[in-house]
This record gives C-alpha cells, sequence and structure tokens, in this order.
C-alpha cells in the first residue's frame, strides 16, 4: 500500500498488528476514526491506554478485574466452596452468561502444551492446588476444551487434585471451549454446566 502520509500509515499499521485484520481493513477503521471528532478519538485511545496500564488480576482466581479482588471473587452470594478451572477469561464471561452457574472460577492462563512449550509451571495450576489445600471446597469443575490439550491439562490436574478428595467434575466435551468459545451457545454451556460429571466417569466413555 503506497500512503500519502506516515502517520496514515502507521496508524494503518498498527490496526493491521490485530487478530483477523488486514491492511485493507485496517485502513477503512483508520478513516472511519478520522472522520470522527478529536475527542472521541482520544476516548478511543485512552481507554485503551488506561485498559494496559490499569487492569489487574484477581489475586485469587486470576481473572482479569479492576481490583485486586474480582466481582465474582468478592460476591457475598456466590457458591464460594465451588470452583471452576477454566482456561482464560473469555470461558469465564461465557459461563457468566449463561446464568447458570454460582461458584467461584479459576482461571489457568492457558493450556499444557509441550508442542508450544507451555508447561505445568507457566500456568496458574499451583494456586489452584493451593486453594484446593487451604479453603474448604466440595467441588472443582474442570471446564476445558475437548482439545488434545484440554485433555493433557484436564488429566494432569486430577492426578494434582486428587488426593484432597474433593469431587472433580467435567463439563460434557464436546462444547467449544477457549478460542472457539465465543461461538458456543448459552443454552448448550448452560445445560452442560449444570449437568457435569464425574472426572472419572467421562474417562471411561
Ligand atoms: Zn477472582
Amino acid at each position: 500500500m503506497n500512503f500519502s502520509s506516515k502517520l496514515l500509515e502507521d496508524a494503518v499499521n498498527e490496526f493491521s498488528k490485530l487478530p483477523g485484520v488486514g491492511q485493507k481493513t485496517a485502513l477503512r477503521l483508520v478513516l472511519h476514526l478520522l472522520n470522527k471528532e478529536q475527542e472521541e478519538v482520544e476516548l478511543f485511545g485512552n481507554a485503551l491506554i488506561r485498559l494496559r496500564k490499569e487492569i489487574k488480576h484477581c489475586q485469587v482466581c486470576h481473572n482479569i478485574s479492576d481490583n485486586q479482588l474480582c466481582n465474582i471473587c468478592a460476591a457475598a452470594k456466590r457458591e464460594k466452596e465451588v470452583i471452576c478451572v477454566v482456561e482464560d477469561t473469555r470461558d469465564v464471561m461465557a459461563i457468566e452468561n449463561t446464568g447458570q452457574y454460582f461458584g467461584l472460577y479459576h482461571v489457568l492462563g492457558g493450556l499444557i502444551s509441550p508442542m508450544d512449550g507451555i508447561g505445568p509451571s507457566d500456568l496458574f495450576i499451583d494456586s489452584l492446588v493451593q486453594r484446593v489445600a487451604t479453603t474448604p471446597v466440595k467441588e472443582v469443575i474442570l471446564a476445558l476444551s475437548a482439545t488434545m490439550e484440554g485433555d493433557t491439562t484436564l488429566f494432569y490436574l486430577y492426578k494434582r487434585l486428587k488426593d484432597f478428595h474433593v469431587p472433580i467434575t467435567t463439563i460434557a466435551r464436546g462444547i467449544a471451549f477457549g478460542g472457539e468459545l465465543e461461538y458456543a451457545d448459552e443454552i448448550t454451556l448452560g445445560r452442560s454446566i449444570v449437568t457435569r460429571v464425574p472426572y472419572q466417569t467421562s474417562l471411561i466413555k
């Protein structure tokens, strides 16, 4: 692309670094912003800068949060003895959208993937084991994707948690999770959270 302005080129290049945004789309978005009032564009830019600077991760569940304790962990009426383990914050949002789950979460920050060099120590697994060991927990739900990485992580978590004698359950497999979660429909996801099954049983199937 030949740009008439270096400023325009820089802005388009930044936008085209975003996933799924090619140069043409980037140019369209930049020209769109250029037609807006300066104040509006400043709001847009500042929202991103503040997000990056001020965002925190909940000290308990590692979900993205404005405070040291996220809204879910801080809420009085959640079932604090049930922990749903998920890959990332999108999974928390999807499960919250179903309105069918009232426990807490634990965000791993990814899945075990030897191919990508991601091992258990790269994820928030020790802190999950710590939670189970030190707080009263009556169920751990493993809500991970039905991929090879999801299965590997599931099995590893099971091994780490089984000696605590806390019931470990999984949601119905085949539910799109993680990267594909945004396409999973709320009714199916909600139902699978409600009808979760013991992990041992799901291994035999
Ligand atoms: Zn939290």
